[in-house]
Parts: structure tokens; C-alpha cells; sequence
């Protein structure tokens, strides 16, 4: 079997190498010349566990290829799918000229039948818009071809995305033609070892569920963090109220940890996009509004502590952040809740150094550039700093040397953005330490 899969960056890329190491053909197209050069010479362009690998593996092997043809890719192919990248337009819908150019050179460029699978989230009604794009063009070259459209949404997560696509909870596959249905049954096949996986629907359906789960997973960050900042103000501890209701099955214990907000690149976006195509139907999507306007307040909460602690104005004052991307295992800097909190901190005149071990090369060249200083190690951001903020709780900042740390800090103030340090334990060590909701 031979595929192809359009876009290499967090979906197309995982994707495609996940599909070659069950032995498929596999093809992955980008128009980023200089990432499929890399990628040829076994450079990931992504930061992700056990990525690297797999790609080389299958590269050498001769099943995974990367070219930047699509016409030449996708001869031969069963199946097309879509990763490209559907960002925030203007008015928060997702904006599809990514998806449709594809969908558009694909038409141009096919000389079989081939099902076209959307990978990329989509709203509602995009694999009409897909369907007609292939269609005109197919009409422009005069050609009657065969195709179908599929929707196959995917729910990998960053950090841990490789894992999650070789082992999924499921499969969401939109499809409405039946010889699609079954080259995407023998295409999944692999994948579901342990049982039936795969949950079938319609084509809208299947667009719906990807934005209703991210929606829902954001909405119970939202609710939580609404929940904590409550807590704090009644003298309730958030995290002994997460283990009371989380310890029930119909709440579940997972997502509903207190933090400094939601960020990366599908929440903030797919969050916006539900709530704008609700509003392009004439319905208010009023939970989910509130979802965001938590979310938002909610990238400032730790800042507000820093300056209830030290004033205002933090004219010549160095704060240590621990912690860039959105969370931890992943390079992914996209609406990162750090970006946020270093505009607020320079804002009031203090200067920021931070360090994260896996994303500041993003940060860097595109995210926060030299607002920052980069430092080379956790220890190196804390020294003469006046107080610590960790931002993202990567494994390594869970058990610091406090000690070492009395000695490098200014004052011994721990802003726990992600509440992972025992804040009993550090006031016997002397510190002061402030979480969210506790
Ligand atoms: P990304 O920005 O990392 O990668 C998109 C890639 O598409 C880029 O490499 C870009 O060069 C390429 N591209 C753009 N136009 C192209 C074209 N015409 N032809 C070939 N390549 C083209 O994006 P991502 O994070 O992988 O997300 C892709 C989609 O998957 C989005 O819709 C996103 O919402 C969705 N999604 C993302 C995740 C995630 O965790 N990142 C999870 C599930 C779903």
C-alpha cells in the first residue's frame, strides 16, 4: 500500500512515519524546501519523543520518502491526507488556504482514483469545500476522475505524539464512500490490534468531533482554573479540591490540574474557531466564550502574584523563569503562556532569564527573541535572580536542589505556576511559595 501525507510538521510528520513503520509506503510532501532537506538528512524540524528514530529508521529502510512534489507523490497512492497547518484567521475562524491549495493541486495533479483524507482540524463543511476544489480543477484539465473525500481527524498530543499514534484510544473517520471505507479499514488496520478502534460516521460528524474535544478538554482547564482562583480567595486548597472531585469516574482525574492557562497551537485556535462557526449558524456558544475569557485572564495570574509580592513597578528587578513552551516534551512555542507572562514582566520594567530545555532555540528565532536571556542551565536562570517563576513543569524542575537554590536567588520566593512543589515543604525550607488556587 503507498500513501501520501501532505505537510511534515507535528501531524504529517508523526503520521507519515508512524505509517511506514507498519510497512507502508509512504510519501511526505512539504513546500518547505529546507525541511525536507533536512529531513533527508536525518534533521527533525520538531522537537518529539522517539520521533527522530522512526523517521530515520524508516528513511533508511526505503518506505518513508520527502520530497516537496506532490504530483510526483501522489501517483500510486491510495490515500492523500491533508496536515497542513489551518491557523487563526482574522475573525478566529481556521483558515482553510492551506488546506484548499493542496486540495487544489491535488486535482491538478492526480491520474487515479485516490481518497483525500483531511487530517488537518477543519471546521464543519470544509470536505464539501475540499470535494469542490478537487473538482474544479479536475474540470479545468478536462479530466472525469474518481476520487472521495474522507475526514480523519487526528488526536495525537505534542510530548507524546508518536506513542499516541501507534497506540490510539481511536479512530475518527468521517467517509461516505464505500470503497474509501475500505482501503481507510485496511489502511488503520494495524493500529487496533487489541480490538475495533475505529469509529465510523459522516463527513460533518467527524469535523465536529475534533473541535468538541478539544473544546471540552479546554473547557476543563478553564472551569478548574476558574475554580482555583475561588479557592483562593474562600482559603480552599485547589489541589485537595481536583483529588475530591477527580476521584469521581464521571468527572476523571485527567485535565482538571490548576495552571497558568491553556496554550500550543490547538486549544487557543480550535476554541475560536467552534465559537465563530456557531456564530456563522446564528448560535452562541456561550460556555465555550467563557472558556477563553478564563483562559485569557488566567496567562496573567502569575504575574499578578509576582506584583502583589514585590509592587507594581519592577523597575531593575530579574525574575527566573523555568519553562518556555506550552507544556512540557514538546518545542512547541504557539501561543505559549510564557510569552505572555515576559511581555508583563518587561512591561513593569523587570528583565527576565529564562531557561527551558528543549525550546529556546523556537523561542529564540521566532517566539520571544532577545527579550530574554537564555541561560545554560535551571541553576544558571536563578543566579542574583529576585525570585523564581516556574512556568512549565518539565520533568527536571520537579526536584531542585533548594538549597543550591537559597544560595543563587535574591529572595526566596517560588511563583509555581503549575503548582508541583510541596508548598508545605518549602516553607520549612524557608521559602515563600505561591501556587495557583492553594
Ligand atoms: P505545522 O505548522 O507543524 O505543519 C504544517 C506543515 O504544512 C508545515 O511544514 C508547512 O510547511 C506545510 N505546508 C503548508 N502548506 C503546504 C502545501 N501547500 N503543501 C505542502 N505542505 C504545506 O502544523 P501541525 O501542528 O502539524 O498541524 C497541522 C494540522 O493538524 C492543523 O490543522 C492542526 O490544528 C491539526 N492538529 C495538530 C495537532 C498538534 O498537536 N500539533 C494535533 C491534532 C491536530
Amino acid at each position: 500500500m503507498k500513501i501520501t501525507v501532505v505537510g511534515t510538521g507535528y501531524v504529517g510528520l508523526v503520521s507519515g512515519a508512524c505509517f511506514a513503520d507498519v510497512g507502508i509506503e509512504v510519501v511526505c510532501v512539504d513546500i518547505d524546501q529546507k525541511k525536507i532537506d533536512k529531513l533527508k538528512q536525518g534533521v527533525m524540524p520538531i522537537y518529539e519523543p522517539g520521533l527522530e528514530e522512526i523517521v530515520v529508521r524508516n528513511y533508511e529502510s526505503g518506505r518513508l520518502k520527502f520530497t516537496t512534489d506532490l504530483g510526483e507523490a501522489i501517483q500510486g497512492s491510495e490515500v492523500a491526507f491533508i496536515a497542513v497547518g489551518t491557523p487563526p484567521g482574522e475573525d478566529g475562524s481556521a483558515d482553510l488556504k492551506y488546506v484548499l491549495a493542496v486540495a487544489d493541486e491535488i486535482g491538478q495533479k492526480m491520474s487515479d482514483y485516490i481518497v483525500v483524507a483531511t487530517k488537518s482540524t477543519v471546521p464543519v463543511t470544509t470536505g464539501k469545500k475540499v470535494e469542490q476544489a478537487i473538482k474544479v480543477a479536475l474540470e479545468k484539465r478536462d479530466r472525469a476522475l474518481d476520487f472521495a473525500v474522507a475526514s480523519n481527524p487526528e488526536f495525537l498530543k505534542e510530548g507524546a505524539a508518536v506513542e499516541d499514534f501507534l497506540k490510539p484510544d481511536r479512530i475518527v473517520i468521517g467517509v461516505e464512500d464505500e470503497r474509501a471505507e475500505k482501503i481507510m479499514r485496511r489502511l488503520y488496520k494495524p493500529f487496533q490490534l487489541s480490538g475495533e478502534r475505529i469509529i465510523y460516521m459522516d463527513i460533518p460528524s467527524a469535523e465536529m468531533t475534533k473541535y468538541t474535544a478539544n473544546a471540552m478538554l479546554a473547557t476543563k482547564i478553564s472551569f478548574m482554573n476558574d475554580i482555583a482562583n475561588l479557592c483562593e480567595l474562600v482559603g480552599a486548597n485547589a489541589n485537595m479540591v481536583r483529588k475530591g472531585i477527580g476521584s469521581d469516574p464521571r468527572i476523571g482525574n485527567k485535565f482538571i490540574y490548576p495552571g497558568v492557562g491553556y496554550g500550543g497551537s490547538c486549544f487557543p485556535k480550535d476554541v475560536k474557531a467552534i465559537v465563530r462557526t456557531a456564530k456563522q449558524y446564528g448560535y452562541n456558544l456561550r460556555v465555550l466564550q467563557a472558556v477563553e475569557d478564563v483562559n485569557d485572564d488566567q496567562k496573567h495570574v502569575l504575574v499578578k502574584k509576582v506584583k502583589k509580592h514585590f509592587g507594581e513597578d519592577l523597575t531593575g528587578m530579574t525574575f527566573a523563569m523555568w519553562g518556555l513552551s506550552f507544556k512540557p516534551n514538546t518545542d512547541d512555542m504557539r501561543e505559549a503562556p510564557a510569552i505572555v507572562m515576559i511581555d508583563e514582566l518587561r512591561a513593569a520594567g523587570a528583565e527576565v532569564k529564562a531557561y527551558d530545555p528543549i525550546a529556546m532555540d523556537e523561542a529564540k528565532e521566532v517566539y520571544v527573541g532577545d527579550k530574554v536571556t537564555y541561560c545554560k542551565d535551571a541553576y544558571d536562570a536563578c543566579i542574583d535572580a529576585d525570585a523564581l517563576l516556574l512556568v512549565t513543569e518539565w520533568s527536571e524542575f520537579r526536584l531542585p536542589s533548594w538549597s543550591t537554590l537559597s544560595k543563587l536567588l535574591k529572595n526566596k520566593v517560588v511563583f509555581d505556576g503549575r503548582n508541583i512543589y510541596d508548598a508545605k515543604y518549602l516553607k520549612e525550607e524557608g521559602f515563600e511559595h505561591y501556587g495557583i488556587g492553594i
